[in-house]
């Protein structure tokens, strides 16, 4: 499908307008109250979504609450029918889907959608949620463990990659017979709106999933606040992060986070360069950088370090980038907000002294002047502790670092508060296997960046880049707890 206005009419089916789903029914906010959400490529207003508070939080985990029980107790393959069946209509809409998520995150189309196969491998494990037996004292006594859902849980995915994240989170949650309560982030929360629409639709009783939508300080901080909340995942910053673990900290809540990252792409003199190099710049322009895998330090053995940078900066001059309806690599920043942060980091990795070889500001004029663009930017000599080597820009923006040997190298590349991702690239299987285990990451990819191409791989992070693994044929175990049961027939002797 080709799409050639940046806004592209979409059909009622798909774009719900100033509601939210609580219990099965589209409602507003509880005061009425909207957010606009806008096309990032021209400011365009696209829909109009209700900014919710506690009220329609607590109205969100009473009908949650009420639907709990009854698909607790549906069999677990009658539950992972309805997910498959979900999973079609993705299917059947992911042209329309594609353009929602497209139109409010600003992204030039990358590909097929993810989200029908994210769902399908989420709903195979639906009915293979098992306990174990137990060895016991006695033949009398019958030992096992059941494995049972929360109750309500609750999820806070950000802008980025709204579609992908509300599938996974919400997925595995109701897979294991939770009910859930999802805050998606205020920039980007029509897809998962029209995905929610789409699991009704498939037959997933209301109730089971609700879309509180609004802003993170509001709706967002009085999911985790709640104590009737069982359990919370969040994908998001650091920052927010803290803040989410310590509401759940208040009312003894377990969660996940998914926080961000740093990613080193660590660059071996006898790599393949045909094969890194565009791997390395798609890496951190994708999205326009705005991927928490996107891999933003090259740290580069020094023998090859020249020839690394001419390539990446000749490679980076190549990513088109404009209005994401063109047939550009690279769409707009989300918003103005993260358009003067990544601006702001731009000037200050030019103030700490690295060398600036490609791009380094926001193009001007045309197309270009309403959206929120910057170009793709190579730093060159960024020492590891200036501050683009140390923060997550989360835009197009690539640091390299220059190293004498792999000690050092590994050093680097582990020496920020992230875990999330690392890239090795090498011919050499000693350094693949050295490498893969020195790196503190999440996931390693070997000749492979932002951990392509595996199905089913766990992800999650070390360190700051947080905790519990999403995805991965486990991901439904996450979301739910151990009950160990012991039995023994009425009278038989105390052991
Ligand atoms: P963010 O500010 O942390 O927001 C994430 C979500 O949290 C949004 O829905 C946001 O709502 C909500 N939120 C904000 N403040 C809140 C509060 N006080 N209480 C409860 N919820 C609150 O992150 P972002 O800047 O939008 O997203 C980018 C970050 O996400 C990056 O750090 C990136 O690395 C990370 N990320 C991680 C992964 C992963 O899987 N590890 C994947 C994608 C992104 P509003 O925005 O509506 O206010
Ligand atoms: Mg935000």
């Amino acid at each position: 499908m080709t799409i050639t206005s940046p806004s592209p009419t979409l059909s009622e089916s798909i774009l719900v307008d100033g509601l939210q789903l609580i219990g099965g029914e589209w409602v507003p906010s509880v005061t009425g109250r909207t957010i606009e959400v806008i096309n990032p490529a021209n400011r365009e207003v696209i829909a109009r979504i209700p900014r919710s508070d506690a009220a329609d939080v607590e109205a969100a985990i009473d009908a949650a609450e009420r639907a709990f029980p009854a698909w607790r107790d549906l069999n677990a393959t009658a539950r992972a029918a309805l997910l498959f069946r979900w999973a079609q209509l993705i299917e059947e809409h992911t042209a329309e889907i594609d353009q929602l998520e497209s139109q409010e995150v600003g992204r030039p189309h990358w590909g097929p959608p993810p989200m029908a196969g994210q769902l399908r491998f989420i709903a195979g494990q639906a009915d293979k949620v098992q306990g174990v037996s137990l060895p016991t004292y006695s033949p009398e006594t019958l030992g096992f463990t059941l494995r049972e859902p929360y109750g309500v849980v609750g999820g806070i995915i950000p802008w980025n990659a709204p579609g992908p994240m509300f599938v996974t989170e919400v997925g595995a949650a109701i897979a294991a017979g939770n009910t859930i309560v999802m805050k998606p982030a205020e920039d980007a929360p029509l897809t998962p709106l029209a995905l929610a629409k789409l699991a009704l639709e498939a037959g997933i009783p209301a109730g089971v999933i609700n879309v509180v939508t609004g802003y993170g300080h509001e709706a967002g901080a009085a999911i985790p606040a709640s104590p009737r909340i069982r359990r919370m995942g969040f994908t998001g910053s650091p920052f927010t992060g803290s803040l989410i673990m310590a509401a759940c900290a208040k009312n003894l809540t377990p969660l996940h986070l998914e926080l961000g990252g740093k990613s080193p792409q660590v660059v071996f003199p006898d790599a393949d360069l045909d094969q890194a190099i565009p791997a390395m710049a798609t890496g951190i322009t994708l999205n326009t950088g705005q991927i928490c895998a996107a891999g933003s330090r090259v740290v580069v053995l020094r023998s090859i370090h020249d020839e690394v940078v001419e390539r990446l900066a000749t490679q980076m001059q190549k990513i088109t980038y404009g209005p994401w309806h063109q047939p550009v690599n690279m769409g707009p920043l989300i918003n103005e907000k993260q358009h003067s942060r990544v601006l702001g980091y731009i000037e200050a990795g030019r103030k700490e002294g690295a060398d600036l070889v490609t791009g380094g500001g926001a193009p001007q004029g045309g197309d270009y002047g309403n959206g929120f663009f910057v170009q793709p930017t190579l730093f060159d000599n960024v020492s590891p502790d200036m501050t683009i080597a140390q923060e997550e820009i989360f835009g197009p923006v690539l640091s390299v670092i220059a190293v004498d040997d792999e000690q050092e190298a590994v050093r680097v590349a582990n020496g920020t508060d992230y875990g999330l991702v690392a890239s090795v690239w090498t011919r050499d299987v000693g350094i693949a296997v050295r490498m893969s285990r020195a790196l503190q990451a999440g996931q390693v990819g070997v000749n492979n960046a932002l951990g392509a191409g595996v199905i089913g791989g766990p992800f999650g992070g070390y360190k700051n880049s947080g905790f519990g693994r999403t995805m991965g044929a486990d991901s439904v175990l996450e979301w739910t707890q151990v009950k160990t049961v012991s039995m023994r027939p009425a009278g038989a002797p105390r052991i």
